[in-house]
Order: C-alpha cells, then structure tokens, then sequence
C-alpha cells in the first residue's frame, strides 16, 4: 500500500491510505427504530510514518469542551507534515449527546464503565466493543476528554496512572500544571487502554453543557506538545506550564462537603489558591439569618467548584487539594493570567 514505509490504517468496512484523510459515520448500535446509532469518525493518515493517537470526547454525553478540542484537530488543523495517524473520535456516546445526558439512555449506563467492551454482552458493552477494537486497540497512545459532571467545574488537569511509565510520559507533554494520579475505575477508557498497552489519559476541563474558549484553547495546545513528544509533529516543541503538581492518590486532597442543606455562596473560582482558615463558601437560609460558613482545612488549590449554587447536607462543594510551598508561590505570582 504504502510507498513510503507508512501502513494503510484499517477499520471494520473501510481503510484509510498515508496521506489520506477519511470522514465517516461508525455505527457501534441501532435504534429502537432498527436505524443505525453511528458516531462520527475522523482518520488523519500522515503521509509519513509515525504512531499512531486516539483522541475522544463524549463518552458522558453533555461534556462538551472537548468535542470542539477534538473537531478542530480532525477539520482545522493543517495535516501535510502529519507523522503518524491521528483517530479522531468527537462524539463517543451519540444517544446521550442527542439528549444532553451524562450516561446511555438504556438503563442509564455509563460508556465509560463499559471498556473495552463485550461483543455478545449488554447493548453498552457492545458500543464500546465497537469502539474500542476498532479505533482504540490500532493506537499507540489516547487522549480522552471530560469535564465535571453538571453543576460543578472543574480547574483543567490531567489524570492520568503516573506509575505506568507511558501514561506519565503522555500527562507530562500534555503540560498541564495540575495532575491527579491513579489507576482509575474498571471499565473506564484511559484504565482499560492502559493496561492494555496502550497509554491514555482523560483530560479534565471546565463545565458540562458548554463551550469555555479559553479551556478549548489550552487543550489545544496540549494535544500539539503531545504530538511534538511523540513525533506527530516534529516541528512543533513540547510546553512546560511553569508550575506543576502530581498529586497521588494517596496526597493530601478532600472533598469539602455541606453539613446543612441551602443555599450555596461560593467566594471563589476553579483555580484559585485558598489559605487555611479564609472562607471558601458559605451556606444560608432563604433568609439569610442562618448561615454555615465552610472554611479551607489547609492552603491549597480548588480542583473542581459547585457552580449549581443548591445543596443537600453531605452534597460535594469543592475538590480541595494540597500542592507544594514553592507551587503555591508560583500559582500567587501568576494568579490572573494562568489557566483555570
Ligand atoms: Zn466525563
């Protein structure tokens, strides 16, 4: 096939060449109509060799920020000096996105609990089956985008399993400051994927139900300085985030919760570096003659913010997270012009 030591990329039903790109619909189910659920599929086969990178969004249906991260890899980015194929899957859970719901509609489950999936099993696994043995088990490497789920925000960050050796090295050329590591849930992409050889790591950014440009924007750098780590794009350099924190799954790291039901007044944003002692929210009455005030336990940084400002006792309001002394400099030095 190929004439310069590149391979033709191959799918079930169809095959892309070295320097072709193929746009296409993927069915992976059908309707209770009998018509086919398809997702779209972007194939990027460089005209020299190189590996090969799945990037997917969607797997809950209403988190938004990364389909456009994906879309504009696939349809705007120039892909003449591509190394190497590039997998671009916008839309993995097409019935949950069509109803702007985090999980399948069938019985509510959750795609990303499904991986890789099971050919003869339940109609979830076999959506992921589709998926994964055709667009996932062909890569090197995977990027997986999410954001919080509704109602909460939360600052951008990889997670990632940083005692996999290929998995650390993808979260460091993603070059984001925050990263949270551990081995993930079963049945979940970037767990499956990278114990599965293939490295992958699920990116964190921002809200459901939205397009945040500044987040989308940061993505898309990250995805470049992958690709210029791995050779996609030679050209291009991989970027430092002038701070970073691995947090361990066993560092420092809570979720605040409410211990009364109300009314939520959030005194900051995703982000923002919160000293011990200042009050990070507080939760009122319909009155406001009865208050509980929710104060940060150590210094440190909130991953992810309520942002429905409506609580029942024991409901989450911020994922609070210690970093280092000297982190915490940096992120006082630049507070105002770094990513959120
Ligand atoms: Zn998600």
């Amino acid at each position: 096939m190929s004439t310069d030591g590149a391979d033709a990329f191959t799918y079930d039903g169809g095959r892309v060449l070295p320097g072709e790109t193929k746009r296409f619909r993927f069915p992976v189910s059908e309707s209770y109509l009998g018509d086919p659920v398809r997702i779209p599929v972007t194939i990027i086969n460089g005209p020299d060799p190189g590996p090969t990178a799945f990037l997917s969004a969607a797997s809950h249906g209403d988190e938004l920020n990364g389909i456009e991260v994906v879309r504009e890899v696939a349809q705007e980015w120039d892909h003449d000096e591509v190394a190497g194929t590039i997998i671009c899957l916008p839309v993995l859970n097409v019935q949950g996105f069509t109803t702007q719901q985090r999980y399948l509609p069938i019985y509510e489950r959750d795609l990303n609990r499904a991986f890789p999936g099971k050919q003869d099993s339940t109609s979830s696994n076999r959506i992921a089956y589709r998926i994964y043995s055709n667009f996932v088990k062909p890569a090197d490497f995977g990027l997986d985008f999410h954001t919080s789920t509704r109602g909460r925000s939360n600052m951008f960050h990889v997670r990632a399993d940083m005692d996999d050796d290929g998995a650390a090295r993808l979260a460091r050329a993603f070059g984001t400051s925050l990263i949270m590591s551990g081995e993930g849930s079963e049945g979940m992409l970037r767990t499956e994927a990278t114990a599965d050889g293939i490295p992958t790591i699920t990116l964190e950014m921002g809200e459901a139900h939205r397009f945040e440009r500044e987040l989308i924007d940061h993505a898309l750098e990250g995805v470049r300085s992958v690709f210029a780590e791995y050779g996609i794009y030679p050209q291009e350099t991989v970027r430092w985030p002038g701070w970073r924190t691995v947090i361990e799954s066993s560092g420092e790291k809570t979720w605040l919760r409410a211990d009364a039901g109300g009314i939520v007044e959030m005194q900051f944003e995703r982000g923002d570096l919160v000293h011990e002692g200042e009050t990070i929210c507080r939760i009122t009455n319909p009155f406001k003659t009865d208050e509980t005030v929710v104060e940060a336990p150590f210094t440190g940084l909130l991953a992810g913010v309520l942002e429905n400002p409506v609580v029942y006792p024991g409901n989450p309001l911020c994922h609070f997270i210690k970093i280092g002394d000297e982190q915490e400099r940096i992120v006082e030095e630049q507070s105002g012009t770094r990513h959120r």
